[in-house]
């Protein structure tokens, strides 16, 4: 019997995943015949957001190769656009003159970016981010062009504003709206991913409209409509897409915002079927991929005539995905009359968790910071769970390998790529596989935003059951390697690595440049490992470090000079006070850390407010070392028994200024009452009869943790033995961005306390650490005496404040 002829309209991807599934279920009832207007064969657009960011390349990123259409037999008609369709002899033609019948059809001809219709966006430099075209031409401008603006403050427009970023752009973000991501988070979620992104470098204009693009030929800025006006030399457009229903349109089929399907994908014409972003369902289209590949699933055995359920509307969810920035949203997300939620806000930590509820059913969430919830999240708000599933989980501590235990086979875990609980426990089963990396790269799941990592892990422990081992899952430390912290840091000592570069090309990086997370931590194990030659790679860090102050919410600085031990005097309080009123700092706040903190300080002034301080930086914005709180000690306070002023400023000064993991903050109190606060700092001291109690691994932060008695000495001498070893210990096998409070428990504190009551150890370890710092320089002095710092980093960009509207 001759084979039916099917034909699709789009090769992207949601029409070519659906004809995988069709080839799954009868590989051979068809001729396929593929037309595609892009010159490549079919390929992931959602890592697009990923080659930007350096992540990955444009090479890896392909889904099916040419080859594979070959494979399949399919005939793909690359580079080439339909130009309409003769419904009712059912044949294509397409702009080469081709001619091709068919017996079914599907259009899959997705979405196009819309473009502003304002005065200018035809100039040279406006690009919308859709394409492998659109991401090219943002890299290719990024090398000789400094300044991007981004209109749209969506998930795309964030997205590509992080990609321009790493690619070494100044990033203005223009938006609408009031806060970022409206359509996706509340006010409050997305004001804490304003603050997030700032700090990152990006700057924002918000409840701004773009009137125009200036400039001749070339974009040369925007005008808004208040008349502001920003210099740019690239003008990215995220502000939305819509349904490419044109050719739909001219040849008849029944369009109203997209391509009006039923339940099984079929439009209005016989024979004729839409799937993705181009077809509109119950009146709603989608973009995102996971609901687009649902449709593929109907659609596959609607037209191998098997029954099917129907497809019934999706409910999104989306991540953003941007390095060291969690967010995730599902279903509705503002409260009304009948929809209330139950709200979780951390300000300390950053973390925010919303959970809708409506008429008693969990129906939508919203999660920054943390979103390890969020795949039972959406499982609860996909099975329209009732609130008390949520509270038991919530309350219970209940583990969430229960959650996966319910999920069914065909819920979808990995959104971004369409992969099934049920396709992640038969590879698991049929091919042996231990770790969330294997799943990964056998059925993608985890593989693009990377939000479905824990979930993935869950299911691992519920196949597995006592075969699973949490600890020998290997974690990357980022996508752009598979290898651990400790594989990266055994590498650069084994291979002698000496720039972030070298270890990227030589490790075989998966991209050429890196991203945010493995730069900074590069640039930390080089410097751990060579402390002497490596020199500091200031592009890599983030933008505190980078410029030596905290950025604050409103575009200004803070200022905070080092005091020794917290001890000041008359002379530096009229230093403060002077610079204060010569350069209109808007607070002085004394801190927890017992310094003057110098809050509104302009950008292009902080060179000069060092200058004038004539006082070493304290480090307030740096992974070294913060303060050492001390009180007051023998010499006034009735119970003091010890020096802790002497000791604390002792310890500052002789460990100032070395990188660390992250910050370390330390505390000497005179006796065990304690008023330094010693029981939750990295490294404590309290005075005992005569004698020194050393404790480690404290927090008062977010990770609350008290402090453990490492040892007790008799001497200064040995607290300041034993606390370079400890910080040597802990900058030697602490992974970037690990508190203390976190490693030893990662570590174990026995383990910590072997090797530092161990004599030999301790004084190798010494002498690595006085190594690292012999070469130390004051960095607000480097700068001041630096006229090519100062003009390269210290030019004014504005950045608006946060409305609190
Ligand atoms: C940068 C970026 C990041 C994204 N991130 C995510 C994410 O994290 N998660 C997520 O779920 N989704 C994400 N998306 C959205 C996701 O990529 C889309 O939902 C998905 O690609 C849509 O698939 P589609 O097949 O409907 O359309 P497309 O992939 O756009 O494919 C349509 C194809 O049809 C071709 N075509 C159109 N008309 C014709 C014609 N007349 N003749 C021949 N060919 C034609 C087009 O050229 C195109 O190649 C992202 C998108 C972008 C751009
Ligand atoms: S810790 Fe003890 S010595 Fe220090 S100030 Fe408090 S009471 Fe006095």
């Amino acid at each position: 019997m001759a084979k039916q002829k099917l034909a699709l309209i789009g090769n992207g991807m949601a029409g070519v995943r659906c004809i995988e599934e069709i080839l799954k279920i009868q590989p051979d009832r068809f001729e396929v015949t593929v037309f595609g207007s892009e010159p490549h064969p079919n390929y992931d657009r959602i890592q697009l957001s990923n080659v930007l960011q350096g992540a990955t390349t444009i090479d890896d990123i392909t889904i099916n190769d040419w080859n594979w259409y070959k494979e399949n037999n399919i005939t793909l008609f690359s580079g080439e656009t339909v130009t309409n369709i003769d419904t009712v002899k059912q044949i294509i033609y397409s702009d080469t003159n081709r001619e091709v019948e068919y017996d079914q059809l599907i259009l899959a001809t997705g979405s196009i970016p819309f473009i502003l219709p304002i005065k200018g966006a035809d100039k040279k430099g406006v690009t919308a981010f859709r394409n492998i075209e659109d991401c090219e031409k943002m890299i290719e401008y990024s090398k000789n062009n400094k300044k991007a603006a981004v209109i749209g403050g969506g998930l795309l427009g964030l997205e590509a504003a992080r990609g321009l970023l790493n690619l070494g752009m100044q990033v203005d973000v223009i938006h609408l709206s009031e806060y970022l991501m409206d359509r996706q988070l509340d006010p409050t979620a997305g004001k804490m991913l304003q603050r997030e992104l700032e700090s990152q470098g990006m700057n924002f204009y918000l409840g701004k409209q773009t009137q125009e693009v200036l400039g001749e030929i070339d974009v040369k800025g925007l005008r808004f409509s208040d008349g502001e006006e920003i210099s740019a030399d690239l003008v990215v457009m995220a502000v939305g897409i819509k349904p490419n229903v044109q050719l739909a349109k001219n040849c008849g089929i029944p369009v109203n915002r997209g391509i009006i399907v039923d339940d099984y994908m079929e439009t209005g014409i016989p024979n004729i079927y839409s799937v993705g972003e181009c077809a509109e369902h119950r009146e709603m289209v989608y973009g995102l991929v996971a609901p687009l590949y649902e449709q593929g699933k109907v659609l596959a055995k609607r037209i191998c005539g098997q029954e099917s359920k129907a497809y019934e509307g999706s409910v999104l969810s989306t991540k953003l995905k941007v390095s060291g920035v969690d967010v995730f949203s599902a279903g509705e997300i503002f409260e009304d009359e009948k929809a209330k939620s139950i709200k979780e806000f951390n300000e300390w930590n950053g973390t925010y968790k919303k959970v809708m509820i409506r008429n008693g059913k969990i129906s939508g969430a919203v999660l920054f910071g943390d979103t390890k919830e969020s795949n039972n999240l959406l499982s609860m708000i996909n099975k329209n769970a009732d609130v008390s599933e949520y509270l038991k989980v919530g309350t219970s501590g209940e583990p969430s390998v229960s959650l996966v235990t319910s999920m069914s086979h065909e819920e979808i875990v990995c959104g971004c790529n369409g992969v099934t609980k049920g396709d992640i426990v038969t590879a698991i089963e049929s091919k042996g596989l231990t770790s969330i990396e294997e799943v990964k790269g056998c059925t993608s799941a985890s593989r693009s935003c990377g939000g479905c990592k824990p979930l993935v892990g869950d299911i691992l422990e519920l196949t597995l059951g006592a075969d699973f081992s949490k600890s020998n899952q290997k974690e990357s430390i980022c996508t752009c390697t598979t290898l651990s912290r400790d594989e990266v840091v055994a590498e650069i000592r084994e291979k002698n690595l000496t720039h972030t570069r070298e270890v990227m090309n030589v490790l075989g990086w998966n991209t050429s440049d890196g991203c945010s997370k493995c730069k900074p931590a590069l640039n930390y194990y080089l410097g751990m490992i060579h402390p002497v030659e490596y020199e500091d790679e200031k592009e890599s860090r983030y933008v505190n470090e980078r410029l030596h102050a905290n950025i604050q919410k409103d575009g200004t600085f803070s200022v905070v000079p080092r005091m020794y031990g917290g001890v000041t005097n008359p002379e530096q309080l009229r230093k403060i006070a002077n610079v204060a009123d010569k350069y209109n700092v808007k607070l002085l706040k004394v801190t927890g850390g017992q310094r003057i903190d110098m809050f509104g300080v302009e950008k292009e002034d902080l060179p000069g407010v060092w200058a004038d301080l004539d006082m070493p930086s304290g480090y307030a914005y740096g992974k070294t070392l913060r303060t050492v709180k001390t009180c007051v000690g023998e010499n006034f306070c009735r119970f003091g028994t010890q020096d802790s002023i002497g000791l604390g400023i002792a310890l500052e000064k002789k460990f100032e200024r070395v990188g660390t993991p992250h910050k370390v903050k330390m505390a000497v109190s005179a006796c065990p009452r304690n008023c330094a606060e010693s029981g939750i700092k990295d490294l404590g001291v309290v005075g005992v009869d005569g004698a020194w109690e050393i404790y480690i691994g404290g927090n008062g932060g977010t990770h609350l943790r008290a402090a453990e008695l490492l040892c007790k000495v008799k001497t200064s001498d040995e607290v300041i033995e034993i606390t370079g070893a400890y910080i040597q210990h802990y900058r030697e096998t602490a992974n970037y961005l690990e508190r203390t409070s976190v490693w030893v428990e990662r570590v174990g504190f026995d383990t910590i306390k072997t090797i530092i009551g161990d004599k030999q150890k301790r004084n190798e370890l010494n002498q690595r650490l006085d190594e690292a710092l012999s070469v130390l320089q004051e960095p607000w002095k480097e700068i001041i005496e630096s006229n090519a710092i100062q003009t390269g980093l210290f030019q004014k960009v504005k950045i608006p404040a946060i409305s609190n509207k």
